[in-house]
């Protein structure tokens, strides 16, 4: 196995335009639910869908009792080994961006700098009728205390929401146009803890390894892309990623 991670360690070295692709299972190791699996929040209520969230006070009181409770279970949150290891990569020139299907924020807190994230990020709330953003912890707050949905504090409107994609509500046009062309312009990328079975994003692995790129497939389980990968494992990711960067450690101190 540790001949793997040299490999690996080998081609991150070669990469131009390496990209990290990420899901849900790196956030897991940093005590976060998939909220598609058992016991995760999606399994206990039905969620408010983003046309009813515009139309109704009501839907929009829904919505913020749920997403209170959500917040609970990443707010305290903190980066874990692979989150860390991606921030070295990029801080050291040789990770060009990470493209995320999570809304925790947890790569900025690690250092990352370029984020896209597909599904927004539930750490800020955003106006739906005047585009402004504000830090959402002390919103979430706020709705908890009151149980009103918060106004915004520039246009005074109540269509207040996290920053996140609402079912029903389509992906951000510059975020998913930038992670095609970073898929397709990377040498090496990487799909880390996501099932690619949620489209548009498991595509994304597909056309980079398309357009000539390395696919390197980390995920707990198998996925459907598996036979498209330069390389698969099946295995933690944190241990996987740390075990890539100390192989690239080794490599750079040999040079
Ligand atoms: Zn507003």
């Amino acid at each position: 196995m540790s001949d793997c991670y040299q490999q690996i360690a080998e081609w991150l070295r070669e990469a131009n335009d390496a990209v990290a692709f990420t899901g849900a299972g790196i956030s897991t190791e940093s005590g976060i639910p998939d909220f598609r699996s058992p016991g995760g929040v999606w399994s206990k209520f039905q969620p408010v869908m983003y046309d009813d969230f515009m139309a109704s006070l009501a839907a929009r009181e829904e919505y913020w009792r749920q997403k209170s409770l959500a917040h609970a279970e990443f707010a305290d949150a903190q980066p874990n080994a692979g989150h860390q290891a991606l921030a070295r990569w990029e801080e050291d020139d040789r990770l060009a961006a990470v493209v995320t299907q999570n809304i925790d924020g947890l790569y900025q807190l690690a250092g990352n700098r370029t984020v896209w994230e597909l599904h927004g990020t539930a750490r800020e709330i955003l106006c739906q009728d005047c585009g402004w953003r504000t830090d959402a912890h002390a919103l979430v707050h706020q709705f908890l205390e009151t149980e009103e949905v918060p106004l915004c504090e520039s246009c005074g409107g109540d269509r207040t929401k996290h920053a996140t994609i609402s079912f029903g509500q389509s992906l951000d046009t510059e975020v998913l146009e930038r992670s095609i062309e970073l898929a397709r312009g990377s040498d090496l990328f990487f799909a880390i803890g996501s099932s690619l079975v949620v489209q548009p994003a498991a595509s994304l692995p597909q056309l980079a390894a398309q357009n000539g790129a390395r696919l390197v497939i980390i995920n707990r389980d198998e996925t459907p892309l598996d036979s498209m990968a330069t390389a698969v494992l099946n295995e933690p990711i944190g241990e996987a990623l740390s075990a890539i960067d100390g192989a690239l450690k080794e490599l750079v101190a040999g040079e």
